[in-house]
């Protein structure tokens, strides 16, 4: 959106700022879905000047520089305002303590506030038609909604199936992703730190979500393995980069069984 000028958003009706957003945008900065609506209910009581330069305002703080820290407290306060059910907020609590890229965080936070893009959410808002593109890339004939996606699609049970292998529990009930989270955090609670396991979680969902965009931009074949061992390599990373103390294990013990690591 930084290619954009106010000015090249809309228009001026007899004194009236009118947005146009839609028709405006460039192609390579296109919102969809959620992102679209949620810009057009940030905007609808802003109204420009005819006089000034455009210039970018952080706007979401105390602070007039954009931080990731003054973005958590927007959307933590963004979430009390809306009156979130206590399994919403207590997964949001545990997620932004987590141990995560701040990129995985914001993920996240759309996920277990039902706010992904998913294919079911673009059909409802208009922005695809065909109903056959709002069905699960993983070769099911389910919508595609948030639920299906992380929990429910059969073809990525494997994954689930292998990630709570690896970390040597049974899989919990999956009847809603926060639950979900959770119930895998109490799951582990005598042998692993919370911030840890948010974060193995968390890297399924985000690997699972990646290659589910892999699929639609990139013409990949879904690959149960592929996701689970990219979810290995990933919080390897995470462990090996954010830890302050000498990581305690090397990959291949990482890879075989992380509750020796962590
Ligand atoms: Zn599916």
């Amino acid at each position: 959106m930084k290619s954009c000028s106010v000015s090249n958003l809309g228009w001026w009706e007899d004194n009236v700022w009118k947005w146009g957003l839609i028709d405006n945008i460039p192609v390579h900065d296109q919102l969809v879905g959620v992102e679209l609506e949620e810009l057009c209910r940030i905007l609808e009581d802003v109204v420009p000047t005819y006089a000034g330069m455009d210039k970018i305002v952080w706007i979401g703080g105390e602070m007039n520089a954009f931080t990731v820290r003054e973005y958590y407290k927007k959307l933590l306060l963004e979430g009390r305002a809306k009156g979130l059910q206590p399994v919403v907020r207590d997964a949001i609590k545990v997620l932004w303590k987590g141990w995560m890229p701040s990129k995985v965080k914001i993920f996240g936070w759309r996920l277990l506030m039902d706010r992904l893009a998913t294919r079911e959410q673009l059909m409802k808002r208009n922005i695809i038609t065909n109903t056959d593109l709002s069905l699960c890339v993983f070769g099911c004939d389910s919508a595609e909604n948030s639920l299906h996606l992380f929990l429910n699609c059969a073809f990525l049970a494997g994954v689930w199936k292998k990630i709570m292998e690896w970390l040597g529990i049974d899989a919990p009930l999956r009847t809603d992703c926060c639950d979900h989270f959770l119930q895998v955090m109490n799951a582990l609670r005598n042998y692993c730190s919370p911030r840890r396991v948010a974060g193995i979680w968390m890297a399924t969902c985000w690997c699972i979500w990646k290659q589910r965009n892999d699929i639609i931009f990139n013409n990949v074949v879904g690959d149960v393995d592929e996701i689970v061992h990219n979810v290995k390599m990933f919080t390897w990373w995470w462990l090996a980069l954010g830890s302050k103390q000498r990581v305690l294990c090397n990959f291949y013990e990482w890879f075989h069984n992380p509750l020796v690591c962590v």
